[in-house]
C-alpha cells in the first residue's frame, strides 16, 4: 500500500535556522539525517514509545535516544525523581550522597566492577578508561576492532589501513598521525590478526577495547569463544582488556555483556541507560585498577559536573526499575516475538533482508548472509534499500535511527499494540523496497 510523505514544514524551517547557528544544522553529525530521505525531524515531546515532531506527526520510536531510554520516553519514575532532586539545587561541584546511592545500586548487583567513577558521557568513559590502562600498565599502545565505536576521542578516531595487523589511519581531520600511530586496528572475529599483533608489538599493547556487543556499526555480534580467545591473550600479555559497554551495559542484562557472556574484563565503561536520559558515563573494575585514579593514584581524571545530582536522580530511578524481577526477560521475549515474525515474513517472500538480534536490541540488514561479524560483511549498496525502508517507515509513523547502520531498540514502553502496528508497517515497507528491484 502506497502512502503519503509526512509533512515536514515546521522542521525544515528549524532546520534551516539550524544551519545558521550550527554546523550542518545539529550538535551531533548523525541527526542531520545524510544517509535517509528528508529533513530531520523536530522533537517536541516524547512519551513512553511515541515521540512527536514539529509538526505534529506521531511516531512509535525505535531509536529511543540512541539506547538510554530503556523505560521509555518522559518515564514516570525517572521524571518524577528528577524533579524532586532539583528543587535542592542543580550542581554543587561536592559530593551528594545521591552518587553514593547510584553507585551502591550498580556496585552490589555487578559482580564484573568493584569500584566505579561517573564521568558525563560514553566519549569521556572510554577516553578516561583507556588512560587508566596506560598509566596501570606503563605502556602506549591500544588495539582497537574495525567496525566498533568508542566515543570522538583521538586515540580511537582512526580506522584500518591496508593489511592484516595495521596502525590506524586517523578517521577524522584533526587526529594527530603520532596519536594514530599508537592504535593498532584490526578486524572483528580473526584470531590471526590478534596473534599477529601480539608478536609484532609484544610487550606494547597496553589495552584491547571492544565492544563486546559491537552494536554502532551494524549490529556484529562476536562468538563467546573469540571473546573468550581476547581475555585469554590479554592475560598471557599483561594487557588489559576494556569492555565497551556503553551500549551493553544494562541493555543485554543487568550486568551487561560481561553478564552474558560471563566473561571478566580488567575494565568496564558505561554510558547512555546509566544516566536515565540524562549526561552520565562511568567507567569501573576492580579496587586495585581504580585507586590508580586520581587522588589516590597518578592517573588524571576529573569533571566539574561529574556526578552531578539531577543525572545520579536519573541514573538511579532508571537503574532501580532495572533490577525488579523479570525485567530483562520481559523484554527479551518481546524482542525476539518482534523480530521472529518480521523474519518470517522475509522468508516467505523470499527478501534478501535478516534481522540480527541480541537483548533488545536489533539490526535491520539487506543481506542473506546468515551471520555478519565483521565491518567488511556490510555491502554498502544495501544502504540504498534501507534509505527507501527509513523513508517508508517514517510516512507510517515508525522512528528508526536515520542510518542503516545504526542498530534500534525496545524499550519497556513498547506495548504489544506497538509492536503491531510497527510489524505491518514494517511488511508493507518491504514490499515496496524490492518491488522495485
Ligand atoms: C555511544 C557510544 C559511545 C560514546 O558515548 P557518548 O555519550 O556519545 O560520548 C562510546 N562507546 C560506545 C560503545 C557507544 O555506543
Amino acid at each position: 500500500m502506497q502512502v503519503n510523505d509526512i509533512s515536514r514544514e515546521k522542521s525544515a524551517e528549524l532546520y534551516e535556522k539550524a544551519k545558521t547557528y550550527f554546523p550542518g544544522g545539529v550538535n551531533s553529525p548523525v541527526r542531520a539525517f545524510k544517509s535517509v530521505y528528508g529533513t530531520p525531524l523536530f522533537i517536541e515531546k516524547g512519551d513512553g514509545s511515541h515521540i512527536w515532531d514539529a509538526d505534529g506527526n506521531e511516531f512509535i520510536d525505535f531509536c529511543c535516544s540512541w539506547g538510554p531510554l530503556i523505560l521509555g520516553h518522559n518515564n514516570a519514575a525517572v521524571r518524577e525523581k528528577v524533579t524532586e532532586v532539583m528543587q535542592k539545587g542543580m550542581s554543587f561541584g561536592a559530593p551528594t550522597a545521591l552518587e553514593n546511592e547510584l553507585a551502591e545500586l550498580i556496585l552490589s548487583n555487578n559482580s564484573f566492577i568493584e569500584k566505579i567513577r561517573f564521568v558525563s558521557s560514553g566519549t569521556e568513559a572510554v577516553m578516561s578508561a583507556i588512560r587508566l590502562a596506560r598509566g596501570y600498565t606503563k605502556r602506549d599502545k591500544i588495539l582497537k576492532f574495525e567496525g566498533c565505536y568508542h566515543g570522538h576521542s583521538d586515540s580511537l578516531l582512526v580506522k584500518a589501513g591496508s593489511g592484516l595487523v595495521t596502525f590506524g589511519e586517523t578517521s577524522s581531520a584533526g587526529v594527530p598521525k603520532s596519536f594514530a600511530d599508537e592504535t593498532i586496528v584490526v578486524a572483528l572475529n580473526d584470531k590471526r590478526a590478534i596473534q599477529e599483533a601480539f608478536e609484532k608489538f609484544e610487550g606494547q599493547i597496553a589495552a584491547v577495547i571492544i565492544e563486546p556487543v559491537p552494536a554502532n556499526n551494524g549490529l556484529l555480534l562476536q562468538t563467546k569463544g573469540y571473546l573468550q580467545y581476547l581475555r585469554d591473550v590479554c592475560t598471557d600479555n599483561g594487557t588489559m582488556l576494556i569492555f565497551d559497554e556503553v551500549i551493553s551495559g544494562f541493555r543485554v542484562g543487568f550486568e551487561g555483556a560481561a553478564g552474558y557472556y560471563d566473561i571478566q574484563p580488567d575494565i568496564i565503561t558505561y554510558g547512555k541507560i546509566i544516566g536515565g536520559g540524562l549526561p552520565v558515563g562511568a567507567y569501573g573494575a576492580s579496587a586495585e585498577i581504580m585507586d590508580h585514579i586520581s587522588p589516590v593514584g597518578s592517573v588524571y581524571q576529573a569533571g566539574t559536573l561529574s556526578g552531578n545530582p539531577v543525572a545520579m536522580a536519573a541514573g538511579i530511578a532508571q537503574i532501580t526499575e532495572l533490577l525488579k524481577p523479570g525485567f530483562y526477560n520481559d523484554l527479551k521475549l518481546k524482542t525476539e516475538g518482534f523480530v521472529k515474525a518480521i523474519q518470517d515474513f522475509a522468508e516467505q517472500r523470499n527478501y534478501n533482508f535478516k534481522v540480527f538480534t541480541i537483548g533488545s536490541i536489533f539490526w535491520f540488514a539487506f543481506t542473506n548472509e546468515e551471520r555478519i561479524a565483521t565491518a567488511d560483511d556490510i555491502d554498502p549498496e544495501s544502504m540504498i534499500k534501507f534509505k527507501t525502508m527509513h523513508r517508508e517507515l517514517i510516512n507510517r509513523g515508525i522512528y528508526l535511527g536515520p542510518s542503516g547502520y545504526e542498530v534500534g531498540f525496545i524499550s519497556a514502553a513498547h506495548t504489544a499494540n506497538d509492536l503491531e502496528i510497527t510489524k505491518t508497517a514494517i511488511f508493507d515497507s518491504l514490499d515496496i523496497v524490492f518491488s522495485n528491484n
